[in-house]
């Protein structure tokens, strides 16, 4: 049984699981392979709400497409901008668990 880190939250996991037991982040081949399509990283929407939060990328990639628009439609005022770096400072304060509970389990 051989030790692995996990890429969302680098604590260690083993071959066995699938999910990390800290940030239930999918591992190794089931998570490669998009089984789960309800498994979003944490990391990839603070990096979208900050570098695209204006057009609303985070917003898509979390599944809310009806508000990504709404950023998208008035991202020539400076309002989804200012509310993209909310966002973003949300979700980095948010723990892992609390952002798999909220926007992992939404639809299942
Ligand atoms: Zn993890």
């Amino acid at each position: 049984m051989s030790q692995n880190r996990c890429p969302q939250c680098c604590s260690s996991v083993t071959d066995h699981q699938i999910l990390c037991e800290h940030c239930y982040a999918g591992q190794g081949l089931d998570a490669l392979a998009g089984m789960d399509p309800n498994l979003r990283s944490q990391r990839l929407a603070r990096r979208l709400s900050l570098y695209l939060g204006s057009f609303g990328a985070h917003k898509f990639y979390l599944g809310e497409p009806a508000r990504g628009t709404l950023y998208l439609l008035f991202c020539w005022t400076l309002v989804p901008t200012a509310l993209a770096l909310r966002d973003s400072l949300q979700l980095a304060r948010m723990a892992p668990a609390q952002f798999y509970r909220r926007w992992c389990l939404k639809s299942a």
